[in-house]
């Protein structure tokens, strides 16, 4: 176990005002504190309550104490946890009582840099940790759950073995030159690296899903002023978040609501009605809105059932990229009498929907479902783990890297390095193979106390 030299303390629980607020200690002098402040005995694994004291021998506050000696404890050290009120000024008070005695104040994400370093979690459970945190959507909740109990780090941990067993093979090779072409065959060389491929694969489908859990999807909702594109947008969101109007351009600002789709976060980018105005209020409305067209994973253009396609949709459709998908929405079947239904234009899929007597609304949940993880597909059975583009990436590039070793397999010298260069890959997801950098970088997206 690495050893800190420093006894480390924070709130714990977030800013504002609750019931119990929890101030968390951490380090080699976290026990010797902790008894300068409480007023009795405090024993390991038990809830014990005190009174809190100051210097002066005045009660600052008093609750619950708990204190997990090392090495069962979150960070691997001595921790003790002071259960106290939830205002902040007194929050304030019990930390300054930790700082007081000793301890210094806890860095961002120190207590979970503190768990990795001493070997009780790995790095993509420490990055799930504040997945947890973060997760706006119960499916991301628990994909975060998942990947927090080892389970993403377990198959990256046994492919990574076979990879090792592997490498460790055809490193052997390279002492017989001779018979190099003799080992590969008779190692099944080949058939290993192709099931490795596999195993990649099908752990990049589930992390693909897991990082659109984690990120969620900007969507980008196209259509003339008046066909119903704030009236849609509350369907979806399910309350009124967007501005109901008759009047055309009032919606400006591209409003960013967020939506989910079988627990995908979405973000919906109203648009402000991308028409021709001199308005100056309007044309930044207009820039925005394309500006958040550049990065999004779907545009669903909303047309007026009543008028049907028009040059308007036509022309903004032409300058979408190429890399988005294009869902066609026909609003206000009610005034033509025309009932929910699929169909296709230009190759894309195309919804018949009321917006404002919610038909056809499940239709295109469905619809977005299938663009966003239909080509995800795999057994419902299958967990899902959260993942970040830093694990995809070092995924692709085990991917990669294996392919080209297939390409090597006349040269155990090539492929060797190549199966290295998979490992190191692979490593950098648990954190077995990471520079400070990378650590630096991760860590810092936590909050303080955690
Ligand atoms: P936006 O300017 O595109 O955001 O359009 P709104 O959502 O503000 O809707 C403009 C008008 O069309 C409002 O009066 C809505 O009530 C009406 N509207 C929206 N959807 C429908 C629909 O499906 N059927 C009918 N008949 N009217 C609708």
């Amino acid at each position: 176990m690495l050893s800190a030299t420093n006894t480390i303390a924070a709130i714990s629980t977030a800013n504002g005002v609750g019931g119990i607020g929890i101030v968390r200690l951490s380090g080699p002098e976290a026990l010797a504190i902790a008894k300068k402040i409480c007023s009795r005995q405090i024993v390991p694994r038990e809830a014990s309550f005190h009174n809190f004291y100051n210097a002066e021998r005045e009660i600052v506050d008093q609750g619950l104490v708990l204190y997990f000696p090392n090495p069962k404890s979150f960070t691997g050290e001595d921790v003790v946890e002071f259960q106290g009120h939830g205002g902040q000024a007194v929050l304030n008070a019990v930390l300054s009582l930790c700082i007081n005695n000793g301890a210094r104040l806890a860095e961002p994400g120190e207590f979970t840099r503190r768990a990795y370093l001493n070997n009780k979690i790995d790095l993509a459970q420490a990055e799930s940790v504040i997945d947890v945190i973060n997760a706006t959507t119960i499916e991301a909740v628990k994909s975060a759950a998942q990947s927090l109990s080892g389970k993403f780090s377990n198959k990256i941990k046994d492919l990574l073995k076979k990879l090792i067993e592997l490498r460790v093979f055809v490193e052997a090779c390279l002492d017989f030159p001779e018979e190099e072409i003799d080992f590969i065959e008779q190692g099944k060389v080949i058939e290993r690296l192709n099931n490795i491929a596999a195993e990649v694969d099908q752990i990049l489908l589930v992390a693909k899903h897991g990082q659109l859990l984690k990120e969620g999807a900007n969507l980008v909702l196209i259509g003339q002023p008046n066909v119903g594109k704030s009236s849609l947008l509350n369907q979806l969101v399910g309350e009124e978040k967007a501005i109901v109007t008759e009047i055309p351009g009032t919606t400006r600002d591209p409003i960013a609501s967020n939506i989910s789709i079988h627990g995908v976060p979405i973000n919906v980018f109203d648009t402000a009605g991308l028409r021709a105005t001199n308005d100056q209020v309007e044309l930044l409305g207009i820039e925005k809105t394309w500006e958040s067209a550049k990065n999004a994973h779907l545009a669903m253009v909303l047309v007026d059932a009543t008028t049907g396609v028009s040059e308007y949709e036509k022309d903004i459709v032409s300058k979408l990229s190429k890399n988005i998908e294009i869902l066609w929405v026909y609003n206000k079947i009610d005034l033509i009498d025309e009932e929910p239904k699929v169909t296709e234009h230009n190759n894309h899929k195309a919804i018949y929907i009321s917006a404002k007597l919610d038909l056809g609304i499940d239709l295109l949940r469905e619809a977005l479902r299938e663009i966003l993880l239909g080509s995800l597909a795999y057994s419902s059975n299958d967990t899902i783990y959260i993942a970040r583009s830093r694990h995809i990436d070092a995924l692709n590039t085990v991917k990669a890297c294996v392919i080209k070793g297939l390409t090597h397999k006349n040269s155990s010298e090539l492929l060797a390095e190549e199966l290295m260069l998979a490992q190191n890959a692979l490593s950098s997801i648990t954190g077995e193979f990471s520079s400070d950098d990378l650590l630096g970088k991760i860590f810092s997206e936590f909050c303080i106390g955690k």
